[in-house]
C-alpha cells in the first residue's frame, strides 16, 4: 500500500512535468485538467481536516429574482436565431460552485474583506510578497482545487457537444469549464491549475507544484486557522510570523521565479490570446455573456468590438453590467435559473 501511494504520487508528478514540457500550450490546458484529477484525490485525503474548517460556501450569490417569462422568451428566440454562439463567462458562473467573485454587491470579496489580490509588479519585485502569496495559496489550494462544476457549466458543456457553441472565453481561473467537459475554451486570464517559470517558461501543474512545496517545507509548523474564508483565487489569511518560515521552491530547471499561469491584476492579457479570441468571436453568429459585470477591460473589449461589428449580444447577469446598452437581450437573474429553462 505504501509503495502504491509512493508510486502514484511520483509517477503523477513526473508525468505532469513531461507532459508540460512537451505539449503545446493549447493541449497543456487539457492535460492539466486530467493530471490535476489524477492528483486531486491524494490532496483531498491529505487535507481532510481542511475541508471542515472553512466557512459555509453557499452564500456568494447576490439576491435576485427569478427570470421573467418574457425575458426567457426573448433569450430563447435569440438562441434560435443564432445557431453558432460565442460565449463570454465571468465570475458569476463560479459563484454557484461556492467560489466568491470580486465585485458582487454585498457578497463579493471587495464588499466583504479588506484583502486585495496581489499586483503583478509587486509579485515580480519582492521575494517577501512571493513568499506571502505562495504560503497562503499553498494552504488554500486543496480547498480551491476541489470546487466542482455547477449546473451552468454542465449545460454549456452540453451545448458545446450539440455544436451550438463556436467558442467560449472565460475570465475565470478555476478550470471549472474543463472540469465540466468543455473543450472549445480560452482561459483569458490563465489558470490557477498551471505554474510557469518567468525566466525559462518551464511549466508544471499546480498539483505537482504542491508536492514540490510539501517537500521544501517538511519542517514548516503550521497552526491552521479555525475558519478560513473562501476567496476568488484560493487565497487565505495566515499569520505573518508563520509565513516567514515558508520556503518557496525555485524553478527546478533554472532556479527562476515561479508564478501561477494567471494574469495578475496590473498585468495584461497577451496580445496573441486576444487576437485568437477575436478571430473565434467574428466566426460566430452572436455573443452571449454569462455572469460578468464586464467592469474589467480585458473582457469588455470583446463586447465592444462585437457591437461595433454589429454582432447581436445577449447578457445574463445578476444586476447591471457596463455593457447593458450594447445588448439586444438582457436578463437579470442567476445564470443557472436561466440556462436550465432554455432549449438548444
Ligand atoms: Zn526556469
Amino acid at each position: 500500500m505504501i509503495l502504491f501511494c509512493f508510486t502514484q504520487k511520483y509517477s503523477a508528478c513526473f508525468l505532469s512535468k513531461i507532459l508540460f514540457r512537451t505539449a503545446t500550450r493549447k493541449s497543456c490546458a487539457k492535460l492539466s485538467f486530467y493530471t490535476s484529477r489524477l492528483l486531486h484525490k491524494r490532496h483531498l485525503s491529505q487535507n481532510k481536516g481542511l475541508q471542515s474548517v472553512y466557512a459555509q460556501n453557499d452564500r456568494f450569490i447576490p439576491l435576485c429574482s427569478d427570470p421573467s417569462a418574457s425575458d426567457l422568451a426573448k433569450l430563447q428566440n435569440f438562441l434560435d436565431m443564432h445557431p453558432s454562439i460565442f460565449v463570454l463567462t465571468g465570475a458569476g458562473l463560479s459563484t454557484e460552485s461556492g467560489i466568491p467573485d470580486y465585485r458582487s454587491e454585498g457578497v463579493g470579496l471587495y464588499a466583504t474583506s479588506p484583502n486585495r489580490p496581489v499586483q503583478y509588479v509587486d509579485f515580480l519585485k519582492s521575494s517577501q510578497i512571493r513568499q506571502r502569496y505562495w504560503a497562503r495559496n499553498y494552504i488554500g489550494w486543496p480547498r480551491f482545487s476541489s470546487f466542482q462544476p455547477n449546473r451552468c457549466l454542465y449545460i454549456l458543456s452540453d451545448w458545446e457537444r450539440k455544436g451550438r457553441i463556436h467558442w467560449l472565453v472565460t475570465q475565470n481561473v478555476d478550470a471549472l469549464h474543463y472540469k465540466a467537459g468543455s473543450q472549445r475554451v480560452t482561459e483569458l486570464h490563465g489558470s490557477t491549475h498551471r505554474v510557469l517559470c518567468l525566466s525559462c517558461n518551464y511549466r508544471i501543474t499546480r498539483h505537482a507544484f504542491q508536492t514540490m512545496i510539501d517537500e521544501a517545507n517538511r519542517n514548516w509548523s503550521l497552526d491552521i486557522p479555525t475558519v478560513m474564508a473562501d476567496r476568488p483565487d484560493g487565497d487565505v489569511d495566515l499569520d505573518s510570523d508563520v509565513i516567514k518560515e515558508f520556503v518557496v521552491p525555485p524553478c527546478p530547471s533554472c532556479g527562476g521565479i515561479l508564478k501561477p499561469e494567471v494574469t495578475f491584476f496590473g498585468d495584461n492579457v497577451p496580445k496573441t490570446v486576444v487576437h485568437e479570441v477575436l478571430e473565434k468571436m467574428f466566426q460566430a453568429d452572436a455573443m452571449l455573456v454569462l455572469g460578468s459585470s464586464l467592469e474589467v477591460y480585458s473582457g469588455f473589449r470583446f463586447i465592444h468590438r462585437a457591437h461595433s461589428h454589429e454582432m447581436k449580444i445577449a447578457i445574463v447577469n445578476i444586476g447591471s453590467t457596463r455593457a447593458d446598452n450594447l445588448a439586444e437581450v438582457k436578463v437579470s437573474a442567476k445564470c443557472g435559473d436561466v440556462l436550465q429553462r432554455l432549449s438548444v
